[in-house]
């Protein structure tokens, strides 16, 4: 294939950015089509590039021009192009969640097992940030025996008015969801949310910080503190303790300075600086696999595994009760 003919459905924040990453740093592909609900946008996106623009996604993902799909719409959006791109035979990158439902990700779920081709793949960034892959590394060498345990933060300085309980798990916690059982080698069982004492300086109907509980099937917990007000800045952390020894998440790296009688080292501010690399790795890597007609990164079954473990979860913070998850074996299809 010579490059691949990319349509983009969605030209907001992210959308954007995807677009800009494809068109000016990374190779093998080119935006060929883009649409969106808000058509202006999409004609102040598309026209610059010569990219055909569409009012509505069937229409882009139908246009034989378009090879693969990237969807970046909203959330609730995202079923319907992908399952429009399941019924093209078209590879589509979704954007996370695949779906904002269990029943919704599970009908994609069956819809490509049923078509015999693996062709979605979900926008979990983190599994190819560097620091990840170096920990995953290090797990997977067995050198330091059995994970037993994991402390994570996600951190942030403030939040949009609109957020709520619900989004520190959909939102925010949902990237821990993804990263934490692909790093162990794990399926999670069940979770459980706790609420500490609340910060005072927040939207009060908003429940923050929270602390969640992951047990995995090997009995392995992981605790991840989110905390979305923190103020001090976007500081993402993760301690595995296993049998051998401890590993810690490698942190953004800052020079420590002295100054006014005192020593420095700056924290991140914003999540778009921290996985900046790490977006542009996963859709290089995404353009690459696509064209030798493979999937590489999360697929599918990992957007169902990440919808129902955050039902769970966001049903425990209503109770503080330990929820079970059943998502059953992964299919044969998706290992
Ligand atoms: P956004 O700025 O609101 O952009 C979404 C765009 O899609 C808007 O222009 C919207 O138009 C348009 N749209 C809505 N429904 C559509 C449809 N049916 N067909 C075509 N276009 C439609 O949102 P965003 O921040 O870019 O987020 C988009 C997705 O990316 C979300 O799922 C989000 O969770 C995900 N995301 C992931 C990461 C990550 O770390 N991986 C980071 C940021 C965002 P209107 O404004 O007219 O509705």
């Amino acid at each position: 294939m010579e490059l691949l003919r990319i349509g983009v459905v969605g030209c907001g924040a992210i959308g954007r950015e995807h677009i800009d990453r494809i068109t000016n740093r990374l190779s093998g592909g080119k935006v060929v089509a883009v649409s969106d609900l808000f058509v202006e946008g999409a004609h102040k996106v598309g026209e610059p590039l010569g990219a055909t623009v569409y009012s509505n996604s069937a229409d882009l993902v139908n246009d034989p021009d378009v090879d693969a799909i990237i969807c970046t719409t909203p959330g609730f959006a995202h079923h319907e192009t992908v399952m429009q791109a399941l019924e093209a035979g078209k590879p589509v990158f979704c954007e996370k969640p695949l779906t904002t439902s269990a029943e919704d990700s599970l009908e994609i779920v069956e819809a490509e097992m049923a078509g015999g081709k693996k062709l979605v793949q979900v926008g979990f960034m983190r599994r190819f940030d560097k620091s990840y892959q170096q920990v995953k590394e290090m797990l997977d060498s067995g050198e330091f025996g059995a994970p037993l345990y994991l402390k994570c933060t996600h951190w942030s300085p403030s939040v949009d008015d609109n957020y709520d309980t619900e989004m520190a798990v959909t939102d925010t916690a949902i990237h821990e969801i993804d990263i934490l059982h692909w790093l162990v080698s794990d399926d999670y069982e069940s979770a459980q949310v706790i609420m500490p004492r609340q910060a005072s300086d927040k939207n009060p109907e908003l429940m923050d910080p929270q602390l969640m509980f992951l047990r995995c099937k090997s009995g392995l917990i992981a605790m991840i503190e989110v905390f979305v007000n923190c103020k001090f800045g976007y500081d993402i952390n993760c301690q595995i303790v296993c049998e051998n020894g401890v590993i810690d998440l490698p942190k953004p790296s800052f020079p420590t300075y002295r100054k006014a009688g005192g020593m420095t080292t700056p924290i991140e501010q914003s999540w778009k600086k921290r996985f900046i690399q790490a977006y542009d790795v996963e859709i290089q890597d995404w353009i690459d696999a696509t064209r030798k007609g493979e999937v590489h990164g999360p697929d599918a079954w990992d957007g169902l595994i990440a919808n129902l473990t955050a039902d769970a979860l966001v049903a425990s913070q209503k109770t503080g009760e330990i929820v079970p998850i059943q998502a059953g074996e992964r299919p044969e299809f998706y290992k």
